[in-house]
């Protein structure tokens, strides 16, 4: 029998009605016993640090959440943090960072509908969640709708759909059928938990429309030590703008260049109006990484070094499946 520890930390699956609309209300206790064919394969210990629609999940929480998977690691099999829906891709990647190199499966799920709706996707989501995290050797992931995402790679798609789970630039890991695991991509294999407990939150995105002011540029820059630019297509910076890049490149901060396009990633060495910037300023781009994994591997990144070089250097190693370039 698996021993595992649910973190309960709010969200849609967890809500009921208020008069002023769902909220989280129901304890992990409330939430086990909408899912008792669990006690058939694993033995569930429940956790509930906070409440809260995910909308107001902040850095300081994947913190915290990181901290109570260390501090019990050594004591379960895996982990199954359920967590609302709008910010799950963001807490899955910062905990993809935060705990690397993990064999102990550590999943994150959620619902579209609170557990006590009769349509809900909650009870399925829960009780795959726990069968995947009872399964052995994997990452930090999403196990939604059947499908198990790498945590790197997820993001929202859907905003009610039951299929609200999209994986970006790679396949699933594995699907989540019936109650039997098929897995798509072998286990890459875990050189055992790094725990990491520091972020420099000091990460801004800026995502460019035409017209922008570059009074927005640069007091985007300004608040931030590492500003990430959702630019167009492949990449590039429009004209107006170099000017208060070049300010930004002296005063030492870190640019990445990305692209609001939500497939295939960036390739700033296609067009002048990215090469010319990427040679000049030394800028990093995301190429196939998310930008949920863009933003929370750069406040990663910027809380272990202000070495130019070994920002560039960890921006760019590969982790939990997050980049293929
Ligand atoms: N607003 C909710 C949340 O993110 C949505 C959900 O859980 O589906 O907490």
């Amino acid at each position: 029998m698996k021993k595992i520890l649910l973190i309960a930390t709010g969200g849609t699956i967890a809500s009921t009605k208020t008069d002023g609309g769902l909220a989280p209300a129901l304890s992990p206790q409330q939430l086990l016993r909408h899912v008792p064919d669990a006690q058939a394969f694993c033995q569930v210990d429940a956790q509930q640090p906070m409440n809260l629609d995910s909308t107001n999940i902040s850095p300081q929480h994947w913190l915290e959440l990181a901290a109570i998977i260390e501090k019990n690691y050594s004591a379960y099999d895996g982990f199954v943090v359920c967590h609302g829906t709008d910010t799950l891709a963001y807490s899955a990647a910062a905990l993809s960072y935060l705990i690397q190199g993990t064999r102990k499966p550590i999943v994150l799920t959620g619902a579209q509908r609170p557990i006590d709706r009769e349509d809900t996707d909650a009870r399925q989501n829960l009780l795959d969640s726990l069968r995947f995290a009872s399964a052995g050797d994997s990452g930090v992931c999403i196990v939604f709708g059947g499908h198990v995402i790498a945590g790197t790679r997820a993001r929202k798609t859907r905003t009610k759909s039951y299929n609200a789970f999209s994986s970006i630039n790679f396949p699933d890991l594995a699907e989540v059928r019936d109650q039997r695991i098929v897995r798509f991509i072998p286990w890459a294999g875990g050189s055992g938990p790094r725990f990491t407990h520091k972020l420099n939150t000091r990460v801004m995105l800026l995502k460019l429309i035409p017209g922008l002011p570059p009074g927005a540029f640069s007091a985007a820059g300004d608040l931030c030590d590492g500003l990430i630019i959702e630019s167009y297509g492949v990449g590039g910076i429009p004209d107006a703008y170099l000017g208060q890049l070049e300010r930004l490149v002296a005063l030492g901060k870190t640019i990445v260049l990305a692209t609001q396009v939500p497939q295939e990633g960036s390739d700033l060495s296609i067009y002048q109006v990215g090469h010319r910037v990427k040679e000049r300023y030394q800028l990093l781009e995301p190429y196939d990484m998310t930008l949920e994994s863009t933003v929370t591997k750069l406040m990663w990144v910027l809380g272990q070094t202000t070495q130019p070089e070994e920002v560039r250097r960890l921006f760019y190693t590969p982790i939990n499946y997050d980049l293929l370039f």
